[in-house]
């Protein structure tokens, strides 16, 4: 084992303020699900690791009717154990059930998914489509990004030296709003996506027709995205297969993943319009 500073501030100030000092030698630790493996990588000598989990502010998840505000340490089954997550915001529950094992889960925070800003991130897509708002705790005070400005590549991210995610932000979906998550890796569980997506949708009152169609594709591209122009071309539509097909080649074409060892770059092309059309169409209510 080999030796490494350890901190456990009381508050996000304390937190911001060590960060900051130690002048990115040191990595703030959740749930250490992915912290563990990047040490094991880089190796602890010379860094720093900042315990955040006794800051109080960053911890449960609050919701008063219009806004969910989910702290950064919140883990991901407390997020699945909280009955307003299920009832609101479906589609997070979704990608949270699809999240790793029982073991990951109970130590897994979204704050630290978020975080690591792996392009394959489950919680990602579902967050994108809810257009969650990231609040940002550092050196010069709070700030706010938009979930879809938060991610800059693989592994990286807006977050500057000594800032700490502090929470995340929903707001309630417009009454009626439909949608789904799917995820397709190479086994059917426990397994890191080839591509997921999360899709929402907000049908006319009244009507067949889409007012509003957000959807969000990850693992097939160096960062989570929102598919735009497959959105647009929705908006308006009739919901049916046909459309969903039509909007799903956009999707596809949007998406520009990697080869490697699990599937090939084609595969996963293939696959996101697989999934998206698949989505959409069972947040509409087919099967599929
Ligand atoms: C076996 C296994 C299976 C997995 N399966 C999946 C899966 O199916 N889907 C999926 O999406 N992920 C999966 N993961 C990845 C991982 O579990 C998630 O990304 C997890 O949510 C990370 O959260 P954490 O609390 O463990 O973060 P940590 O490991 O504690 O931190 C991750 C990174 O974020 C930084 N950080 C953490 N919190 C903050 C904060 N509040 N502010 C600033 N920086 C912060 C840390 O310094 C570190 O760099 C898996 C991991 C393992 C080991």
């Amino acid at each position: 084992m080999q030796n490494f500073n350890y901190l456990e501030p009381g508050s996000l100030w304390e937190a911001v303020g060590i960060l900051e000092g130690l002048e990115g030698k040191a990595f703030p630790l959740a749930g250490g699900t992915d912290l563990v493996r990047t040490f094991k990588r880089i190796g602890f000598r010379e860094h720093g690791v900042i315990n955040l989990k006794k800051i109080p502010e960053l911890s449960g998840v609050k919701f008063d009717g219009q806004v969910m505000s989910i702290g950064a340490l919140s883990t991901v089954s407390e997020l699945l154990a909280n009955s307003e997550v299920d009832e609101h915001f479906p589609v997070l529950a979704q990608a949270a059930r699809a999240l790793g094992t029982p073991q990951i889960r109970n130590l897994a925070t979204i704050g630290g998914n978020l975080c690591t800003s792996s392009p394959a991130s489950d919680l990602a897509p579902a967050l994108l489509a809810y257009q969650a708002k990231i609040i940002i705790t550092g050196p010069n005070g709070e700030r706010e990004v938009a979930v879809n400005e938060f991610f800059k590549g693989p592994g990286q991210n807006v977050l500057d030296r000594g800032e700490i995610l502090t929470r995340i932000d929903l707001n309630l979906p417009v009454p009626g709003t439909i949608g789904a998550f799917l995820k397709h890796g190479v086994r059917k569980s426990h397994e890191i996506a080839l591509v997921n997506t999360a899709v929402l949708i907000i049908p006319v009152r009244g009507s067949d027709k889409i007012a509003v169609a957000r959807i969000a594709l990850g693992a097939v591209g160096p960062t989570p995205f929102r598919a735009w122009q497959a959105e647009e071309q929705l908006a308006g539509a009739e919901g049916g297969l046909p459309q969903f097909e039509e909007a799903a080649k956009i999707a596809q074409e949007l998406a520009s993943p990697i080869d490697d060892v699990r599937a090939s770059a084609d595969y996963r092309k293939h696959m996101a319009g697989v999934l998206v059309k698949r989505a959409l169409f069972q947040a509409w209510g087919g099967k599929v």
